[in-house]
């Protein structure tokens, strides 16, 4: 209500793709005033990802971690378009984006081509498989609202299974063994969620079968959670340990089967292992639009990691193109806190950027005109000169945080210049709160809290869907 019309010759059109951390805070930062923004992407809405391992084993419901990317753009100054649409090519020469509607209804038009002056490339990034045989065949990932879902239906179906009149014991033992694969954030923080379902919940509703459960944690390298530091890598593995939750570390999966592990050990030994489930954590890759994009550009985007952009987050070889977050290649890590500070960056580099233009504009016909006082066109320059000044993207690390169970979380806090590293019941409690906190709107903090009493109150529901 309010708004102007959308689209303004006399502006310049920013196409931001995606709708995750980066391009959701460059939404909220973003002056809508001073250009035409259209958004694209395949889902309408922001993800919570950091609560995502606690939609897959129900303890909070899906919808409460997502909010609609138009709850964001209704606020805005002017109108912005916002397409669900999966892009699927840019042109970096003609600076067009193609994008499709790759949902199941589809109407007469499904595909189109539309033009831009700058390009916010904010697409993430996809798992990472390494090319192991039947890993996207046979297993379960964590990435997106529907892997959860998925996960949580799976694991009701491996817990009602083992159930099943008659079931053998060795078969009990294969679907009640849950394997993660991947020590890092994602993989430690589903195996803690895992423990508290089966601590909460299995033993209530499946007595029989709740110390049947057996969690696995594969993870090639020496330790989980390389980027914690070494007393916070300690404590999750003595906790997890308590918790009964097995991590083999040094340990490579090699093939996935439909219902074994191939994994290598340290001694390079080879083993079969049965399993129920199978949750593959193991990392980003870049997703094919991205890698298309580098194939446009390659003399200058040549890392497979991801592409590669200067120290104001412009892409390498591409005019007007900003790209930001997970599918970028840069001395970050893959994270939600470098993806929104970078939105927040380009929102204000955009707006620097439009100002300069208009008041470059406002001198031009200063100088033409013979009316103008020197000291008016000096003020202008001055002006010019101070929205010219766009620094460099400067990352301000807040801490890592971590759920690993039964009401424990790990921290690593920068503070006083030095480092707070800690664990536990008060971390855990800090971590609900900065969550709770960091959550975008009031709705989905009052979801989230609802869901968290819920599950205190009720235990979480085991009914599959
Ligand atoms: P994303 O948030 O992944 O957004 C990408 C967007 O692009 C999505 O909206 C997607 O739908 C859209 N898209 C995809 N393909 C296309 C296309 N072809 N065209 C247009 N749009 C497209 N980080 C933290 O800092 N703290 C945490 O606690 C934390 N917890 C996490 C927990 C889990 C389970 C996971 C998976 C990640 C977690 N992360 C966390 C990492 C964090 O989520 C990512 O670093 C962050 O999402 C990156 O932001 P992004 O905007 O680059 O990508
Ligand atoms: P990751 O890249 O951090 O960890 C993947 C792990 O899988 C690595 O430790 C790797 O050694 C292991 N691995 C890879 N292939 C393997 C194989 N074949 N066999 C055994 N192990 C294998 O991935 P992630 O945990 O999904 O995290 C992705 C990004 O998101 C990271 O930047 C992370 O910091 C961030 N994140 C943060 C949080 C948090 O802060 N709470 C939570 C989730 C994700």
């Amino acid at each position: 209500p309010g708004q102007q019309a959308a689209h303004d010759p006399a502006k310049k059109t920013v196409v931001v793709l995606g709708s995750g951390w980066a391009a959701t805070s460059l939404l909220k930062k973003l002056d809508t005033e001073y250009f035409n923004v259209v958004v694209i992407s395949p889902h309408n809405y922001f993800l919570f990802t950091p609560l995502l391992p606690s939609v897959s084993v129900g303890t909070l419901e899906p919808r409460s971690i997502i909010q609609p990317t138009r709850y964001i753009t209704r606020h805005k100054k002017r109108r912005v378009e916002v397409y669900e649409g999966e892009a699927r090519s840019v042109d970096v020469k003609n600076k067009t984006v193609t994008f499709v509607d790759n949902s199941d209804i589809k109407g007469a038009v499904s595909a189109t081509t539309i033009p831009y002056d700058y390009l916010v490339y904010a697409v993430g990034a996809e798992n990472q498989t390494f090319g192991i045989p039947g890993v996207r065949e046979h297993s379960c990932f964590l990435k997106e609202l529907p892997d959860a879902e998925k996960l949580r239906t799976r694991l009701m179906d491996c817990v009602e299974t083992a159930a099943f009149k008659g079931q053998e014991d060795a078969e009990i033992d294969r679907l009640m063994h849950i394997m993660v694969v991947g020590g890092g954030p994602t993989g430690v923080e589903f195996a803690g969620e895992l423990h508290d379902f089966l601590v909460d919940d299995l033993q209530s509703w499946y007595p029989e079968l709740a110390n049947r459960l057996k969690i696995s944690l594969i993870e090639a390298l020496p330790n989980v959670l390389p980027v914690f530091s070494k007393q916070l890598i300690q404590y999750t593995e003595s906790t997890f340990k308590a918790n009964k939750i097995d991590i083999l570390t040094r340990t490579m999966v090699k093939e996935v089967k439909e219902k074994t592990v191939v994994v290598q050990d340290e001694s390079k030994q080879l083993k079969e292992i049965p399993y129920g489930m199978l949750v593959w954590a193991a990392g980003n890759t870049s997703r094919q639009i991205t890698r298309d994009l580098m194939a446009q550009l390659p003399d200058v985007q040549n890392q497979r990691r991801g592409l590669l952009v200067d120290e104001y987050l412009r892409l390498l070889g591409g005019d007007g193109v900003f790209a930001l977050g997970d599918c970028t290649a840069t001395s970050y890590a893959p994270t939600a806190q470098v993806a929104s500070q970078q939105g927040a960056y380009i929102a204000r580099a955009l707006e620097q950027m439009a100002k300069k233009e208009q008041l470059e504009k406002t001198l031009h016909s200063l100088r033409a005109s013979s009316n103008s006082k020197p000291e008016e066109i000096e003020a202008v320059v001055k002006q010019i000169n101070k929205v010219s000044k766009i620094k460099p993207f400067h990352y301000s690390h807040q801490g890592s945080l971590a759920y690993i169970g039964s009401e424990k979380a790990v921290a690593d806090l920068p503070f006083f210049n030095g480092n707070l590293a800690t664990g536990g019941v008060a971390t855990f409690l800090f971590w609900r709160s900065a969550y709770i906190s960091n959550l975008l709107s009031a709705r989905n903090r009052f979801l989230v809290l609802n869901d968290w009493m819920k599950v205190k109150l009720f235990g979480r529901d085991v009914s599959r869907e």
